[in-house]
């Protein structure tokens, strides 16, 4: 009896030892989840074979984008969601609230490592921006996309796909604000805009320039953004179901003042593209000085830096180096509350 007792107890010795030993290994060898959040764009571009242009931007889905990079299942355990399937030009606010609350409620799940986002690459840097200032989480928050249609020759989805997922699951993403992965890069969302319409290299960050270089699986940071962003942010969007309107002008040699009047009649508030360092004509100055709603000066000039120095208008806010596009995102979620001028300006300092 007491050798059967013995026997019995090694058994569930051994038993627990190696249940323990192939938990142990199941930990180590299982990979981080990434959540994938599919809206459109060329990276789910169909076209003729080979071609470049002449496309239908999302066309494919998630799961198709997916299976088009079978080296994924290497870095990551994926968790696909379509979240739309547009060219970008179609992106809403309603989209974007989407992807905050979605980001924001899978972020409290332990399990989930980070996030990444396929865009077209029109508006992806105010897809961008938004989330920055929307996101409560540390968790990296990626935004890829293509130039080239998944059925070019060498599309460059696949592969910013692949580096975006790499960004995504890395310790060094985590805390930096959302990014952009594009073409080997890794950039801040404040800072990253579209530069070209053509070439694979269309993502830039002008004068700060990329904050990191994803090389197949390794990520190297090299610079943090430094202006508020996701935690540190005050606008929280979480009861919203859409945005205050901000239209965007851009001033030219003769531009149409009642098209600023119509404008602003029917906005919440302007962003106006001026020219120079912000500047605009007599009839635009005299409209401007009679309105009432928040008007935010910015520049057409890429390299710009807008000053309340520089206001040909006293009563309008100086965007900063925030490029329109972006300045109208700030605007928009500024005008979620009772906010005054001064604190409006306040903000493009910290933002
Ligand atoms: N028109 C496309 C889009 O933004 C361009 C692209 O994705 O590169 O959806």
């Amino acid at each position: 009896m007491k050798r059967f007792a013995a026997i019995l107890l090694s058994l569930v010795l051994v038993f627990s030892l190696l249940s323990a030993f192939a938990e142990e290994t199941a930990v180590s060898e299982s990979k981080p989840k990434i959540v994938v959040l599919a809206t459109g764009g060329t990276i789910a571009g169909v076209g003729e074979a080979g071609k470049t242009a002449g496309y239908k931007p999302g066309s494919l889905t998630a799961e198709e984008l997916l299976a088009a990079v079978p080296q994924l299942a290497d870095v990551a355990e994926i968790e696909a969601i379509q979240v739309c399937n547009v060219n970008s030009d179609d992106i809403t606010a309603e989209v974007w609230l989407t992807l905050a609350h979605t980001i924001n409620e899978m972020a409290e799940d332990p399990d989930v490592k980070g996030f990444v986002i396929t865009h077209g690459t029109d508006t992806m840097e105010e897809t961008a921006y938004f989330l920055n200032l929307t996101v409560k989480t540390d968790k990296p928050v990626v935004l890829t996309g293509s130039m080239r249609p998944s059925t070019s020759i060498s599309a460059d989805g696949p592969i910013n796909l692949y580096e975006s997922v790499c960004v995504a699951a890395s310790d060094e993403a985590v805390g930096q604000g959302v990014l952009i992965v594009f073409s080997d890069r890794i950039y801040a969302a404040r800072s990253v805009t579209k530069t070209s319409t053509y070439s694979v290299m269309a993502i830039a960050a002008g004068e700060t320039g990329s904050i990191g270089i994803v090389r197949d699986e390794e990520v190297f940071m090299y610079e943090s953004p430094s202006r508020r962003h996701t935690t540190a942010s005050e606008f929280d969007v979480s009861g919203l179901e859409t945005l205050p309107k901000v239209t965007v002008l851009y001033f030219s040699v003769d531009a149409d003042p009642d098209l600023l009047q119509y404008a602003a009649d029917h906005s919440d508030g302007l962003v106006i593209a001026g020219a120079g360092a912000g500047e605009f004509s007599e009839k635009w100055i005299e409209i401007i000085n009679g309105l009432t709603i928040p008007v935010v000066i910015s520049s057409r000039i890429d390299d710009s830096m807008i000053i309340r120095d520089n206001l040909l208008c006293k009563n309008t806010v100086a965007a900063n180096s925030l490029p329109p596009q972006k300045a109208a995102v700030l605007l928009r979620l500024a005008l979620t509350g009772e906010i005054s001028r001064e604190r409006l300006g306040e903000l493009f300092l910290q933002y």
